[in-house]
């Protein structure tokens, strides 16, 4: 059985992607007279790549990345206007508030009413940037412990399941990055469950897998994820017994 169920927040619990990809689109108009469309994605990527290791992940370092393709696109003749409005943009983002998915409350009230399981937030990104998320998701009280990283690695995980006094084999993580919420957990030992998000970052997305592990599934919703969650559980205890 999982002791612990492990959400992941971005577009697993509530929506984030469109508002970057409606600050891309403002970005791709603004500069539409100095270059092609192509050309803003391919710059913007490389920024916000290059700014990662020094801003992390989040809307800080995305509208700082905007901010210096606009300039350099433009061969610096960008208006001090339209750098305003990309800064305010990066303001809006953060201050928007949280869209919840469909059916994503009604499932961490679910387990978080179970006494046998604890309920963790584990997600990526800017300190205050997630913390504001949280709170204004209403979720916050439901769970039992939440868990805002730099990085989403083997180790991460490792370190927060064990802060938590379970085994990686008791841990399930549902989110829709299979680079950060899926595999790094597989590779620990742990159970995944990977619910795609209409839209996936370029620096999230994998090459096609398949994955062979009886720990991991695919859920087309997050209304799916109890019924999956049972389906596992029970595939590792028939799979107990096959091997008795
Ligand atoms: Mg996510």
């Amino acid at each position: 059985m999982f002791k612990l169920i492990a959400f992941d927040g971005d577009d697993t619990l509530w929506h984030n992607e469109p508002l970057f990809r409606e600050a891309h689109i403002r970005l791709r108009e603004m500069l539409g007279h100095y270059v092609a469309p192509e050309k803003v994605d391919e710059r913007l990527y490389q920024a916000e790549l290059a700014n990662l290791s020094i801003y992390g992940y989040g809307v800080t370092g995305f509208a700082l990345s905007m901010i210096e393709t606009a300039i350099e696109l433009s061969e610096q003749k960008i208006t001090a206007k339209d750098i305003h409005e990309l800064a305010e943009l990066g303001k809006q983002m953060l201050r928007a508030p949280t869209r919840l998915i469909d059916g994503a409350a009604e499932v961490v009230r679910q387990f978080a009413a179970d006494p046998d399981r604890k309920v963790v937030l584990i997600t990526k990104g800017d300190l205050i940037a997630q913390q504001l998320k949280i709170d204004r998701s209403g979720l916050e009280s439901q769970f039992d412990g939440i868990e805002i990283v730099s990085e989403k690695d083997c180790l991460t995980y490792r370190n927060i399941f064990g802060r938590y006094g379970v085994q990686a084999n008791e841990c399930v993580m549902i989110g829709n990055s299979m680079k950060s919420d899926i595999l790094p957990v597989l590779d620990c030992g742990g159970g995944a469950i990977h619910i795609p998000y209409e839209i996936t970052w370029i620096h999230e997305m994998v090459d096609q897998i398949e994955i062979d592990n009886d720990l991991f599934c695919e859920a087309p919703g997050i209304a799916d994820v109890p019924r999956l969650i049972a389906d596992l559980e029970r595939s590792v205890a028939t799979g107990k017994l096959e091997h008795v």
